[in-house]
């Protein structure tokens, strides 16, 4: 097998062991970059033949032509978002592979993990106890019994939500411009969604038509002590109009796994940096907004399927093999393209 050597951006710990286990097998070898992809470090990859990168990195326009450039025709992302891509600058010159599904459980279990967490204050009640502080005044929560779950998007991880949600008795309601058909979901729009749900759960991809669906006025017509759960993508929430939203007492927690802003700062140690990200250091700062880095992904079972997949994926672009896992500007555009024909977007 052609051994062909790939730049792997953003590299942690934990991706190293998946990767490792399985780039023998699909013949290739790895260089491991803890930097990010930008525009200062994208010559890391001269000389190489792929990249594999992640969520935060920079796949512009100069990123993807400096690729092209040096010879380099592919990028492998090793997640399913890809709003990060200018899919435009891409096209005719540099394919784009993700992975589209690892396990829709993980993030939808770590929505759950938020919701119950926030709700009946788990993160409070650790610290307080770890102080002998045994006190639980101002730990009251409600039951999720009996309350009205309100999904945005019932697509792979929505509906993986939407049965945990069932699971505790709560009564669901969704919207998506692009609903399933002859399914048991009650499809509603998504004003009266926001209007009746004690819960929001964002499972959306972000688009121009998604970039802040949860406005500031959308957050004034949400219930009063409703929770927001966010695994999606930062920039469906309005950061600001979500701050003001708890400061009035009206919005009752917010659990956030992405934000607006996060390329600068999440997977990253910054515990002796002074945060510069005032919007985030505010947030971070309210009792009833928990916040993850991203790591809704994160378990074994998810970082072996984006291994095997991303390998896989590379894999069938090096052999001239069909790609059914890319993307192009028309898929991005129009939701389709005629790949199936030509077997590879371009
Ligand atoms: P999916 O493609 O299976 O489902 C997305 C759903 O959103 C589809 O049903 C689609 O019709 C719907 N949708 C599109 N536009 C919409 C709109 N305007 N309003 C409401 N719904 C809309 O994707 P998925 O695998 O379920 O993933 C959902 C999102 O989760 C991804 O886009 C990604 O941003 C995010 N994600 C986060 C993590 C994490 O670690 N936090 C991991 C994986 C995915």
């Amino acid at each position: 097998m052609d051994k062909k050597k790939i730049a792997f951006f953003d590299a942690k710990p934990y991706d190293h062991i998946w990767m490792d286990n399985l780039k023998e097998s699909f013949g290739f070898e790895l260089k491991y970059f803890e930097s990010r992809l930008n525009h200062d470090t994208v010559k890391l990859a001269q000389g190489l033949d792929g990249v594999i990168a992640f969520v935060n990195d920079t796949v512009d326009a100069p990123v993807i032509h400096a690729l092209y450039e040096d010879g380099i025709h592919v990028i492998a992302l090793r997640c399913a978002g890809y709003n990060h891509v200018d899919f435009q600058a891409a096209f005719g010159k540099v394919h784009v592979l993700h992975v589209p599904a690892y396990s829709p459980y993980a993030v939808a279990e770590h929505a759950a993990a938020l919701l119950l967490s926030l709700n009946r204050k788990i993160h409070r009640a650790y610290n307080r106890t770890r102080d002998f502080n045994f006190s639980i005044n101002g730990l009251t929560g409600f039951d999720l019994h009996d309350k009205t779950a309100g999904i945005i998007g019932t697509g792979k991880i929505g509906r993986v939500f939407i049965d945990i949600c069932r699971g505790f008795g709560m009564k669901v309601l969704a919207y998506d411009p692009y609903p399933i058909e002859d399914s048991d979901i009650k499809y509603v729009s998504l004003n009266e969604l926001i209007k009746q749900s004690d819960i929001i759960s964002l499972h959306c991809p972000l688009t121009p038509d998604t970039h802040h669906i949860i406005s500031a006025d959308a957050l004034e017509k949400v219930k009063k002590g409703a929770i927001i759960i966010n695994t999606s993508r930062g920039s469906l929430i309005d950061s600001l109009a979500l701050i003001d939203a708890i400061k009035s007492g009206h919005l009752g927690g917010a659990g956030l796994d992405v934000y607006e802003e996060e390329s600068d700062v999440f997977y990253e140690d910054l515990s002796a940096s002074v945060i510069q990200d005032d919007v985030l250091a505010r947030l971070v700062t309210l009792p009833n907004v928990l916040i993850t880095s991203h790591q809704a992904f994160l378990t074994g079972e998810a970082l072996e399927n984006i291994a095997r997949t991303t390998l896989q994926n590379l894999r069938q672009f090096f052999d001239g093999e069909p790609l059914p896992h890319e993307i192009c500007y028309q898929c991005h555009k129009y939701g389709k393209c005629d790949r199936k024909h030509r077997e590879r977007c371009f």
